[in-house]
């Protein structure tokens, strides 16, 4: 029978789980609190699908390289020190989830999660007419020094090891892959089943997709809090009255922990702030996505135009624009592409995104023990756009309670922080 079911965010996430739920035959309403073709986390980003990001950014190593980062201005991670219990206890879980037995846990999962959002994002690609740009050439990962380089040959050693295909390029293999454009690295790693889209195309497909098959939206409404019988929600509570509902999702990316905290779950989370710009018209347009390693830099060609995304600062719920970062993005580009000198960037207005990050790298998904028919899908940090559409069908599942595509799915429960 069908469900009346509604999914609080309408980011990629909230997106993509409107549009399972919807094929299931569900009634879906989703709930936003911004205005419909607004400009969130889930457009300005790079748009990478990422099989190759199975370590997760919780991983061996990361306290080290983030202290190191601290002290440069225009390093790619940044943490700002600040009195808050919630940053405290999530730097302590991110310290706890650092271990090589946690990465050796997560990597076959988040591999099977990405390679199936991809098997799902060629579906889309076929029911939107226009497409959103989706690229199955591959990512490269460019290299300039000889230490990284070594390391990211290792890393794809364990690729392979995983079943993940990965070709390490020197650097005439590389201008053979990507004859478009000019690099001065030390060489590359290419994961052929990585791809990239326009994730600006990819939302506004799916919302029109969504709404002419009878998804009913609501902008502008902000979601104040539930209402419930003992462990059943019976509605949410909106500024512009109540909706009631079989089963309800949160998919509100960092704010996602304000409207679980009314249901008295807590979700440890902290938002990574990115920047990334655009050349509209750049002076060499690469085939491949690429991510400029040392940088931390991810590069996607959208169109005729390229687009530069990269950093994470860990600063609070704060979309300000720190400009020493974004130079740091944009100082680093040259590196890589001789062509791309700082004053082609003057005209660029950095876009800045705000990514729900776990303490553990990890998405929560599914449902938190104490509600019976609450799911919750969020935390995806940086493979929000890669793992959504997975997400999304796994939630669908859920409120179907069916099994789930991938399982098991204890390491992204929403209560594994109690
Ligand atoms: C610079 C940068 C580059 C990135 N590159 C990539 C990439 O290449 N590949 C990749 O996979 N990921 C990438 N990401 C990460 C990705 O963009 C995010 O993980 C993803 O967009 C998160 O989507 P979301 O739907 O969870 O959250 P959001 O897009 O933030 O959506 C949450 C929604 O919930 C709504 N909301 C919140 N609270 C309420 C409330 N109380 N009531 C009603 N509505 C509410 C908000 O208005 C918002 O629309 C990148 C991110 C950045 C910043």
């Amino acid at each position: 029978m069908s469900k009346r079911v509604v999914i609080v965010g309408g980011g990629i996430v909230g997106m993509a789980t409107a549009w399972y739920c919807q094929q299931q035959g569900q009634q879906v309403t989703l709930v936003d609190r911004g205005p419909a073709h607004r400009d969130g986390c889930s457009f300005g980003n790079a748009g990478m699908i990422v099989p190759s990001h199975f370590i997760p950014l919780a991983a061996p190593g990361m306290i080290r390289l983030g202290l190191k980062w601290m002290l440069d201005p225009e390093s790619p991670f940044y943490i700002r020190p600040r009195l808050s219990w919630e940053l405290l206890r999530w730097l302590w879980c991110f310290r706890g989830a650092c271990k090589e037995s946690r990465v050796r846990e997560a990597a076959p999962l988040l591999r099977d999660l990405h390679l199936a959002s991809r098997r799902c994002f060629e579906e889309l690609q076929t029911e939107l007419e226009g497409g959103f740009g989706l690229v199955q050439r591959g990512l490269l990962m460019l290299c300039r020094d000889e230490h990284v380089w070594q390391e990211e040959i290792e890393t794809s050693e364990r690729a392979r090891q995983l079943g993940l295909p990965a070709r390490v390029l020197d650097p005439t293999a590389l201008a053979e892959i990507d004859p478009n454009i000019e690099m001065d690295v030390r060489g590359a790693i290419h994961y052929p089943d990585d791809c990239h889209l326009s994730p600006n195309r990819l939302m506004l497909a799916l919302q029109e997709k969504l709404s002419s098959r009878g998804c009913t939206f609501h902008w502008e409404t902000e979601c104040q809090g539930f209402r419930n019988q003992g462990n059943h929600i019976t509605a949410v509570v909106t500024n512009k009255g109540e909706i009631e509902a079989d089963e309800f999702l949160i998919c509100g990316g960092i704010w996602s922990p304000e409207m679980t905290e009314h249901l008295n779950l807590k979700l440890p989370m902290q938002a990574g702030k990115g920047y990334s710009v655009m050349l509209d018209q750049p002076p060499e347009l690469p085939e491949l996505c690429s991510i400029l390693t040392e940088a931390r830099v991810a590069v996607t060609p959208m169109g005729s135009a390229l687009r530069f995304a990269g950093t994470m600062e860990i600063a609070g719920v704060d979309s300000s624009i720190t400009q020493s970062r974004v130079n740091g993005i944009v100082r680093s580009i040259q590196q890589y592409f001789p062509k791309f000198t700082e004053t082609i960037f003057k005209e660029c207005q950095p876009w800045v995104g705000l990514r729900p990050c776990s303490p553990d790298g990890l998405p929560y998904l599914g449902r938190p023990a104490i509600w019976e028919n609450l799911i919750i899908s969020t935390g995806h940090a940086m493979m929000g756009i890669s793992l959504a559409m997975i997400s999304g069908k796994i939630a669908a599942e859920i409120v179907d309670r069916q099994p789930t595509t991938i399982k098991p799915l204890h390491l992204l429960a929403p209560d594994r922080y109690g």
